[in-house]
């Protein structure tokens, strides 16, 4: 059996109390490897090392971090199918979209670094302010923020490490990254990368533990000026309550809702909706968890949706064919289940799907779904999407806004006035027109309003968040044609 070890100050070493955990798969339960399970003093002692990495770190040029940066994607890319392979076994996802997630992060580093090659400031018109004059000049620097706590899901344990670890690190932070416990080797993987890149010793460090554990004196520790967090809105909510005062980036959950307007191209819908409805068993915070159409297209859109789903072959996540894996865990299944009875126990139907077997849950269609529900207004996380009808625009915005989250949204309509309007009054950080809430291009601002978050991710945004920008002032003297009274020129 695999064991793989944490790394804190540039080591990889156990828990100080000795204590592991094993890391099993969702799909058999097989024992993939075991971590450190890390304690309240491995958490101090990560933060200790990463007070001296921030030290280096800040002190290391903008180009020769990103040397190390580009060096560190370029093993990414070379590790990628054993990534993929890892994310696969921990995570429960197919291998094939393990392989794009492991393909992808690569090239996400290379953008962050990028931006840390990019840390401008500002001069300032001081001139403009009434009794200033030429004698002054005033800039903005930007430096790094010094020790970024990253605390990341399961869902997508390389993508979303990286999301936090590779800005954090590109723009002259040290890092303290604690993975998810049920998947912290893909983790631990990239984090590998990184060392073996050059990176110094403290600068990243990677504490496998559990979130209820050393949660909160990671968050509480004064030593850290930034969080970075993506999780649910319970967990975020919490580290907003025990963070004091430091920078805060919240990624949190949603429950994303998709338009049909009466215009749309209804196929192209359907199958938009099969695919962003169910990737990764529908354990994304873009997944389309709500389908908002209007009567007059609902049975034809339907008719399209139903077998595109339920041609979504399920099974064991490591072969070639399978679409969709298993969710995280058998408990999650049977909690996404259970919701689901309880839809169709306040009068919602099953078009399809909804069997478990383990922990794979068949893909589901579910109508006639009351937007009021908590089917429809708590994140489902799982694969199924609930349908309910709109007679006109006022109703149809009137459930997409109307629950607590606000992380993305899809408007499919052959009309630019549903386009334009959607785009004016829908509350969410993305708003996709004619294509899911479930599309990422890593490059772009990335981010929830409402209880979906604060923030944006993405690397130039990122970088931005994790840098501190510093007002400086150089007061010359006012310079007359003649001196001033007992004044030396
Ligand atoms: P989670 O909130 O249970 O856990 C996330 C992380 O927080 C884990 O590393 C966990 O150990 C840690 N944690 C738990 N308690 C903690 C505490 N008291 N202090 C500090 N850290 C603690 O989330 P999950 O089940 O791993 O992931 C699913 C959730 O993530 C969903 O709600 C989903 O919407 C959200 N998510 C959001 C985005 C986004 O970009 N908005 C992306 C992916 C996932």
């Amino acid at each position: 059996m695999t064991v793989m070890p944490m790394l804190v100050g540039g080591e990889w070493r156990e828990a100080l109390s000795g204590r592991v955990e094993e890391i099993t798969s969702p799909f058999d339960g097989a024992v993939v490897a075991t971590v450190p399970r890390a304690g309240v003093d491995d958490a101090g002692a990560a933060v200790t090392a990463a007070e001296v990495g921030a030290v280096i770190w800040r002190r290391t040029p903008a180009h020769e971090r990103m040397r190390i940066l580009l060096r560190a994607a370029q093993l990414i890319e070379d590790r990628a199918e054993p990534i993929a392979q890892t994310i696969t076994a921990e995570n429960g996802k197919t291998i094939r979209e393990a392989r794009v997630e492991a393909g992808r992060s690569g090239e996400l580093v290379r953008l962050a670094a990028f931006e840390g090659a990019h840390l401008y400031g500002q001069t300032l018109p001081l001139d403009a302010a009434p009794g200033t004059g030429f004698d002054k000049i005033g800039f903005t620097v930007r430096q790094p923020c010094g020790i970024v706590l990253a605390i990341t899901p399961f869902n997508y344990p390389a993508l979303l490490a990286l999301h936090k670890v590779a800005p954090a690190l590109a723009a002259g932070n040290s890092v303290v990254l604690k993975p998810a416990e049920s998947t912290p080797l893909a983790a631990l993987a990239v984090a590998a990368c990184f060392v073996d890149a050059g990176l110094p010793a403290g600068v990243l460090s990677v504490v496998t533990g559990h979130g209820d554990e050393i949660g909160d004196v990671l968050v509480a520790d004064r030593r850290i000026r930034k969080i970075s967090f993506t999780g649910s809105t319970e967990v975020g909510e919490r580290i907003s309550r025990h963070a004091g005062v430091k920078k805060l980036s919240l990624e949190l959950g949603a429950s994303c809702p998709v338009v049909i307007l009466p215009d749309a191209d209804l196929e192209q819908a359907a199958s938009a909706v099969a695919a962003g409805g169910y990737a990764n068993a529908g354990q994304v915070c873009t997944s389309v968890q709500r389908v908002v159409s209007h009567p007059a297209v609902l049975g034809d859109f339907l008719d399209a949706l139903v077998p595109k789903v339920e041609a979504i072959q399920t099974g064991d996540p490591a072969l070639p064919d399978t679409a969709m894996g298993t969710l995280i865990s058998t408990a999650e299944a049977k909690r996404v289940q259970h919701a689901i009875a309880e839809a169709v126990a306040g009068g919602a139907r099953v078009l399809t799907g909804g069997e478990r077997d383990g922990s794979i849950l068949a893909p589901a269609v579910v109508v006639g779904v009351d937007p009021a529900s908590p089917f429809s207004q708590n994140e489902l996380f799982g694969p199924a999407v609930a349908v309910s009808a709109a007679i006109d625009w006022e109703s149809a915005i009137a459930q997409v806004n109307g629950t607590r989250y606000g992380l993305s949204a899809g408007i499919f309509t052959t009309d630019v006035v549903g386009a334009v309007r959607a785009i004016r009054e829908v509350d969410a950080g993305s708003i996709h027109i004619n294509w899911t809430p479930l599309w990422r291009a890593d490059l772009m601002p990335y981010g929830g309003l409402k209880g979906s978050g604060i923030g944006k991710e993405g690397p130039r945004w990122a970088v931005a968040e994790m840098t501190e920008e510093k007002t400086v002032v150089l007061h010359g003297r006012p310079w007359a044609a003649e001196p001033a009274e007992g004044e030396q020129r």
